[in-house]
């Protein structure tokens, strides 16, 4: 039997319970390719599995972790080798597929992207999936048309890991970026990664009037809720908010009034079943957009034991920027 550490999440009668056991490999699912996990990342998403506090794991037992960047150890599809270098981000990795709080993971070749040539694997799990998210949504709005010229942008939930991601990638694109936060105190961190503007996270928290004054061209929204309704009607004609998460409520109480009377837009931005022609194009363009020296500044390293204090933060909103999770 060969075994490695593993953060396995169990079901049992009060809940789910997370816990760093021995795993045997002979218990990993079926996949083309059996990589060698060098760095995950702590998500959101991967608090509310390892923390229990939102249904995110789908089969039991799970070993936890949506995100993962090693090296190819065995793989029977064309188009990978032993040796290449590898990024996974979803495809329902951690939550219906054991994922990558573990030293091996077995996964489909289809899921996996190259890992960018100027890339180490920590660097790509400190960008992971929040980082990969944010350059999908910077994607978005571009494609809108959006450009500099258009006027300042903004991002909510800037200091944390898809805020961060976004401020630094929006900012080296040279759009003016003012960054919504909770944490006032991050004000010196969010201007190192290119904000020009700290906007108190209050000021977009109560309820959005169907139109408020115009201030910014466009949004990057983790937080949903009455954050990305204000977002909206304050969002100038024409131009788009790209919604990613729900760090504030599920809910959206907004009207139609931003899209009817001013042509905004809405993107959503999915990062799970995200086509693998548009991952590639996020990874390349991060290995240029986003400055190595702003990604190391939003990163904390842990390791896989002080996931389980680390968990708990992220769901309060208090990790700031990225943190990856060092696996060998
Ligand atoms: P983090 O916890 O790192 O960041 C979330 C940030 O949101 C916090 O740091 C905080 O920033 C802000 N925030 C917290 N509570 C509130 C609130 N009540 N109102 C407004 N803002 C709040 O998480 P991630 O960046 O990893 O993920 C952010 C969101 O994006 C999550 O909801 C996650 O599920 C989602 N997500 C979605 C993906 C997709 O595929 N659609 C992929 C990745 C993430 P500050 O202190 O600066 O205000």
């Amino acid at each position: 039997m060969t075994t490695f550490k593993a953060i396995v999440i169990e079901k049992g009668e009060g809940g789910t319970k997370a816990a760093l056991t021995d795993f045997d490999e002979a218990n990993l699912m079926e996949g083309d390719v059996t990589v060698a996990v060098e760095y995950s990342a702590l998500n959101y998403k991967d608090g509310l599995a390892v923390t229990g506090k939102a249904p995110v794991v789908r089969r039991f037992p799970m070993i936890a972790g949506i995100d993962f960047a090693g090296t190819v150890e065995s793989s029977s599809n064309p188009a990978w080798k032993p040796g290449d270098k590898v990024v996974l981000d979803g495809w329902g990795t951690g939550e219906t597929h054991l994922g990558a709080y573990a030293a091996k993971s077995r996964v489909k070749g289809e899921w996996l992207v190259p890992l960018p040539a100027t890339m180490s694997t920590r660097d790509a799990m400190a960008i992971g999936t929040a980082g990969y998210t944010a350059m999908l949504a910077v994607m978005a709005l571009e494609r809108h048309g959006l450009t500099p010229a258009s006027g300042p942008v903004v991002v909510s939930g800037a200091a944390g890991g898809v805020g961060s991601v976004a401020v630094a990638v929006l900012s080296k694109l040279g759009f003016t970026v003012h960054a919504v936060t909770g944490r006032l105190q991050e004000a010196d961190f969010l201007k190192g990664l290119g904000a020009s503007e700290i906007v108190d996270r209050a000021e977009l928290s109560g309820p959005a009037k169907p139109l408020a004054k115009e201030r910014w061209a466009g949004g990057v929204d983790v937080a949903g809720s009455t954050t990305l309704a204000n977002m909206l009607s304050m969002t100038r004609y024409g131009g788009a908010v790209a919604a990613c998460g729900l760090a504030a409520g599920m809910d959206l109480p907004t009207s139609v009034a931003p899209f009817i009377l001013r042509g905004v837009c809405l993107y959503g931005i999915d990062s799970v079943m995200c086509p693998i022609g548009r991952r590639k194009e996020a990874w390349k363009r991060l290995e240029t957009d986003l400055d190595r020296q702003k990604l190391a500044a939003l990163t904390t390293e842990i390791s896989l034991p002080e996931v389980f204090e680390v968990a708990p933060r992220i769901l309060k909103g208090q990790v700031r920027g990225r943190i990856v999770v060092k696996i060998r």
